[in-house]
């Protein structure tokens, strides 16, 4: 069993993976600096729901500050870090670089520091398939699935620009110091606990409540909906199966593709939520935002290679999932703290 520190542990991802490892039996070190991009409510109840029972306390840090960094990584007394601390959104990325800047290369640099100052054995961190950028003469027919070697120096967002640093980043911390790398280049990830601000969630608000949706151009966007327990249980064998060992060039680097490896067009995830919703959605059509890509899809080839084959949850499934625990969600009401604590099913990782 290993001591780790994950790193935006009230995040969506983060709060399952945290969880997860704990359960596990692993001694689990976490922290988040709850910002505001999203109700931090949420964040809150993430920590009282998944993290505080199965014993994991979540610390205030925000990484940007390099010597809190620095504190809270030699106070873990961590072997591993497993870095999911970031300013996420493609969006939000057209407006608010600097944001991005801030919390994706000033935070992941002073983590990147502090670890390997303090001799961290294995460093993991998120990547994104947004690094794959738009591939010309891609569009609605006859993508490819992304390998991890396929080029990555086209990227359609501020966002997926500093995805794309944070590897380069990691990549020269390996060189110079030897400190190993994982990349995880996680694909749109859905389930309990999700980000209000993807577009799952936001869809299911609004069928749920008999409202319009917005579609992006044809609804022919696709994505690789990838569920969160699938997700967890990847970068938990990810962990466990140790650091990498020095590629043909001597660096201690790996990146993998962590996602379903089913392309799904917005259309079918619309009809996915219809159908667990048990509503017909209203649909608008609205034109394409710039950031977005036509295509993201994972070969998993290599991550099976690395941690063998599970059973994955189907999206019918995952949607159900979701779409009841949005249910209990919005029906919480004032008395939020006692609603939750009746949550009348098992949560999706015990
Ligand atoms: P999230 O926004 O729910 O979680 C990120 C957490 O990091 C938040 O709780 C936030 O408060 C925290 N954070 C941000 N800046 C911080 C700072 N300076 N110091 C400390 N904490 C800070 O996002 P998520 O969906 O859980 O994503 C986790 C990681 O995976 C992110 O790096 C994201 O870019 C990446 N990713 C997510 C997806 C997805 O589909 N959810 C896809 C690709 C990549």
């Amino acid at each position: 069993m290993s001591s780790i520190l994950v790193t935006g542990a009230a995040g969506f991802i983060g709060a399952h993976v945290a969880r997860a490892l704990a359960l596990r039996g692993h001694r689990v070190t976490a922290c988040d600096n709850f910002n505001a991009y999203y109700d931090p409510a949420l964040k809150q109840a993430r920590v009282q729901q998944l993290l505080w029972p199965a014993g994991v306390n979540v610390s205030h840090v925000d990484l940007t500050d390099p010597a809190l960094t620095q504190r809270l990584v030699d106070a873990s007394g961590a072997e591993v870090v497993l870095h999911l601390a970031a300013q996420a959104g493609v969006r939000m990325s057209v407006d608010r670089p600097l944001d991005y800047v801030q919390a994706n290369l000033l935070g992941f640099g002073s983590v990147l520091e502090a670890s390997r100052r303090a001799g961290i054995a294995h460093l993991l961190y998120a990547s994104s398939s947004s690094v794959y950028g738009h591939r010309e003469g891609e569009g609605e027919h006859g993508a490819k699935p992304f390998a991890e070697t396929d080029r990555i120096d086209r990227p359609a967002s501020f966002y997926a620009a500093t995805k794309m640093a944070n590897e380069a980043m990691a990549y020269a911390t390996a060189r110079v110091h030897g400190l190993p790398m994982t990349a995880l280049r996680f694909f749109t990830v859905y389930g309990p606990w999700g980000r209000p601000d993807m577009a799952c969630w936001l869809f299911a608000e609004r069928i749920r409540e008999g409202l319009p949706i917005r579609v992006f151009g044809k609804g022919q966007l696709v994505r690789d909906y990838t569920y969160v327990a699938d997700t967890v249980e990847a970068v938990c064998r990810l962990i466990e199966r140790g650091a990498p060992p020095p590629d043909a060039q001597g660096v201690p680097v790996e990146t993998f593709n962590v996602g379903h490896s089913v392309p799904t067009t917005v259309n079918e995830l619309v009809a996915g939520l219809e159908a667990a919703i048990g509503r017909t959605a209203l649909i608008e059509h609205a034109p394409m935002q710039a950031g977005d890509v036509p295509h993201t899809e994972s070969d998993p080839t290599r991550l099976r290679a690395a941690i063998g084959v599970w059973p994955r949850t189907s999206l019918a499934q995952g949607l159900a999932e979701f779409a009841s625990w949005l249910a209990w969600w919005q029906q919480r009401g004032d008395g939020a703290d006692a609603a939750m604590l009746q949550m009348p099913r098992p949560l999706p990782l015990a």
